[in-house]
C-alpha cells in the first residue's frame, strides 16, 4: 500500500494528495484521448483548455481585477528577479526594495548587478531579521521606479504583517512588486494594491518549473528596449503565455490545484484558516518550552516556514534522524542558518502538525 509521509519541506514542498491521484488517474490517458497531458501539443484544444481553466480558477481564487494579467512562465523566482527590472525600468529611475532576508537581498543583487543602484529603502537588517520595517520606516529615493519587497522570507520565517505603501512625501504613488513564491494562496489578498505579483510554483502553487506573474495592464509599456524578449509581460500577455513551449505539466497541475483550493478546500477564506490555526499550533509548542525556540518578533512570524532550534544544537543529528523515523521529512533548517525549519504549506495537513508537536514533547521529554 501507498505510505505517504509528513513532508515539511520547504520547496519543492508537498502537494495535496487528492492532486497526486487525480493526476496518476489521468496520466496515462487523459479524459479519453489516449495520451498524457505531458505529450500534449501545447498548443492544442485540450492543453489550451487546461490552460485557460487554470488560469480562470486562480482569478476566482485571489479576485483578480480584469485589468490585471496573468502569466504563467519558466526559470524560477529567481529569474523574475532579472525580469521585473527589465520590465519596469524603461522609462528610467531606479528599482526600491525593502530588505528583509535572503531572497530579498538575492532580488536586489540583481537589479544591481544588471542596472546598478536600486537603493534599500527600509531593512530589518539591525534586528538581525527578525522584525519587519514599519511603515514609516519607509523612505524612496527621488527616482524610485517601483518598490519591490518579499512578502514572505522563506528562509528567515520573517513575514509582512501588512501591504507597505509605496509613496512619495509627495503623494506621488509608485508600483509595488511583489516576491509572494512562498505565501501566495495562503490566504485572501487584495491584487489591487500590487503593480506586481510574482511567485515561483514549488510551494503552494504546485510542482517546480512554473512561476505565475500577476501584472497589472498599465505597467507594460515600461520595459527596457535591451530586455530578452522572453523575459517581456508583455510579449508574454499577448501571447497567452504561449510565447514559446511552457511549462504545460506543471501548468496542469497548477490547474488541480487550483481545484482543489476551491472545491475541497472551499477558497481562500478556508484555507487562511486552516493556516492559522496550524501555525497557531507550532508557535504554542515553542513557545510552552525552553528547549526549542523562534526569535522572530510575533506580528512577523510566518506562517509558511516555522524555524526554530533547539537548546543544544548536539541534538540537531538526533533530532532529524528520529522525526525521519517517525515519518516527519524534511524538517532541517537551511544550510545558511541551521537548526530546524516547518514548512506548513497549504498541502501540510493539520494532523501533520499535530504529529509534529507530539513529536518535539515527546522529544524534549526523553532529551530535554
Ligand atoms: N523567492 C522566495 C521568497 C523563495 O522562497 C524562493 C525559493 N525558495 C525564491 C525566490 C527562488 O525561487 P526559484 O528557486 O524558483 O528561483
Amino acid at each position: 500500500p501507498i505510505h505517504r509521509r509528513y513532508n515539511f519541506c520547504a520547496g519543492p514542498a508537498a502537494l495535496p494528495t487528492a492532486v497526486l491521484e487525480r493526476a496518476r488517474d489521468e496520466l496515462l490517458d487523459y479524459h479519453g484521448r489516449g495520451l498524457s497531458v505531458m505529450e500534449m501539443s501545447h498548443r492544442g484544444e485540450d492543453f489550451v483548455a487546461i490552460a485557460e481553466q487554470a488560469e480562470a480558477d486562480l482569478r476566482e481564487l485571489l479576485a483578480i481585477p480584469d485589468n490585471y494579467r496573468v502569466l504563467f512562465t519558466q526559470g524560477g523566482a529567481s529569474l523574475q528577479f532579472a525580469a521585473v527590472p527589465y520590465n519596469l525600468l524603461g522609462h528610467g529611475g531606479s528599482a526600491n526594495f525593502l530588505y528583509t532576508g535572503i531572497w530579498g537581498k538575492k532580488a536586489m543583487a540583481e537589479a544591481r548587478h544588471l542596472f546598478g543602484g536600486a537603493p534599500v529603502a527600509a531593512s530589518s537588517e539591525a534586528s538581525g531579521h527578525t522584525e519587519v520595517p514599519r511603515q514609516s520606516d519607509i523612505v524612496l529615493s527621488d527616482d524610485a521606479a517601483y518598490l519591490h519587497y518579499t512578502a514572505n522570507e522563506t528562509i528567515g520565517g520573517l513575514a509582512f504583517d501588512y501591504v507597505p505603501e509605496a509613496v512619495q512625501p509627495d503623494g506621488r504613488e509608485v508600483p509595488l512588486v511583489c516576491d509572494m513564491s512562498s505565501s501566495i494562496l495562503s490566504g485572501a489578498l487584495d491584487v489591487s494594491k500590487f503593480g506586481v505579483i510574482y511567485a515561483g510554483a514549488q510551494k503552494n502553487i504546485g510542482p517546480a518549473g512554473l512561476v505565475v506573474v500577476i501584472v497589472r495592464e498599465d505597467l507594460l509599456d515600461r520595459a527596457r528596449a535591451d530586455m530578452p524578449s522572453l523575459l517581456g509581460y508583455k510579449t508574454l500577455a499577448e501571447a497567452g503565455s504561449m510565447v514559446n513551449t511552457p511549462a504545460t505539466y506543471s501548468w496542469y497541475l497548477a490547474g488541480l490545484v487550483f481545484q482543489w483550493l476551491k472545491n475541497d478546500i472551499g477558497g481562500l477564506a478556508a484555507m487562511d484558516a486552516i493556516n492559522r490555526r496550524k501555525a497557531e499550533t507550532l508557535y504554542a509548542a515553542i513557545d510552552a518550552s525552553d528547549f526549542y525556540a523562534n526569535p522572530i518578533a510575533r506580528r512577523n512570524r510566518s506562517r509558511m516556514n516555522i524555524p526554530f532550534v533547539l537548546a543544544d544544537d548536539r541534538l540537531d543529528e538526533p533530532f532529524l534522524e528520529e522525526a525521519e523515523a517517525a515519518g516527519l521529512l524534511n524538517l532541517k533548517g537551511h544550510r545558511s542558518v541551521g537548526g530546524m525549519r516547518a514548512s506548513l504549506y497549504n498541502a501540510v495537513p493539520e494532523a501533520a502538525v499535530e504529529a509534529l508537536v507530539d513529536f518535539m514533547a515527546d522529544f524534549e521529554k526523553r532529551k530535554g
